[in-house]
């Protein structure tokens, strides 16, 4: 069963904070950056098709909640200089930063490790992994201001468990949780920023279509439907979790009278 959620019951939980979420252009990114923006908060867009961003532009600021700001940026080429430029945007546009979603990432090609093209490994390893470390590296000074801020990762059934064929991408996303943990044990006690990790599970998206071209797409919940633990872990109700794996799909909310 998955948790039909975007446990949108109570909206406002991320009132007036200010998040930034990567990918935000499609499937699993979109479907975040519109449940945050609908629970109050002000959303950049970052991803690498303007289009894609300014149609999720367009979704948000129709629905009523909050306008978004959109950053065109392409997490494979883009350099040190342009994620400190963005850090210094953000600041001088909004002030601050609460919440960071690292969900941009691409499968790059299931094949034999045997045969692997260390091109497109090195594509994935940066794309996946590389970029995010010096976005996080960047935007870390920003995100020490916020009284409660958030850095969610995302990673994937194959960032536990590896599988033939699956490549950079496992090792990538491996290498995610790493990033995460590490970082989580180096904030702990020192900072008011919590770091972790959500596997969104077979969410039908985009990436899935690709990496089960046979696949009844549609067996998989839409984005919006996992959307429960990505609101939850964002805003203060998840305050207290952190340096955790935690998976969106048959995730349930605790119940707050407990
Ligand atoms: P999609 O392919 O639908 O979306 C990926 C997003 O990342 C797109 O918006 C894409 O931009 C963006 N992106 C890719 N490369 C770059 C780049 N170089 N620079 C900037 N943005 C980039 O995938 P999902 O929504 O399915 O995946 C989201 C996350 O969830 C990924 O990290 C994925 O690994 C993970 N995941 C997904 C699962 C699933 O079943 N769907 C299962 C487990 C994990 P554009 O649209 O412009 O190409």
């Amino acid at each position: 069963m998955t948790n039909k959620t975007t446990s949108n019951t109570n909206l406002n939980q991320l009132k007036e904070r200010v998040v930034l979420v990567t990918g935000a252009g499609d499937g699993i990114g979109r479907a975040a950056a519109n449940c945050y923006a609908e629970n109050g908060a002000t959303v950049i867009l970052l991803g690498r098709t303007l289009k894609k961003l300014e149609s999720v532009y367009d979704e948000i600021v129709n629905s009523g909640s909050p306008e978004p700001l959109i950053h065109p940026m392409d997490l494979l080429t883009a350099t040190p200089q342009d994620y400190d430029d963005l850090a210094e945007a953000i600041k001088q546009e909004l002030g601050k930063l609460d919440g960071l979603l690292h969900n941009a990432g691409i499968l790059g090609k299931k094949a034999p490790i045997a045969s692997y093209d260390p091109n497109t490994w090195c594509e994935v390893m940066h794309v996946n992994v590389t970029a995010q470390l010096m976005l996080t590296q960047a935007i870390l000074p920003l995100m020490e201001e916020s009284d409660d801020a958030s850095i969610l990762f995302t990673s994937s059934g194959v960032g536990r468990k590896s599988r033939a064929f699956w490549g950079a991408y496992a090792a990538s996303k491996f290498a995610t949780e790493a990033l995460m943990q590490t970082l989580a044990d180096e904030l702990e006690g020192i900072s008011n920023i919590r770091v972790n990790c959500i596997n969104p599970g077979a969410t039908r998206t985009r990436m899935r279509a690709q990496a089960f071209p046979a696949e009844d797409i549609k067996k998989n919940p839409a984005p919006e439907e996992i959307m429960g633990l990505y609101l939850h872990l964002m805003g203060p109700a998840g305050k207290n979790i952190h340096g955790q794996s935690l998976d969106a799909q048959n995730w349930n909310a605790p119940n707050p009278s407990q």
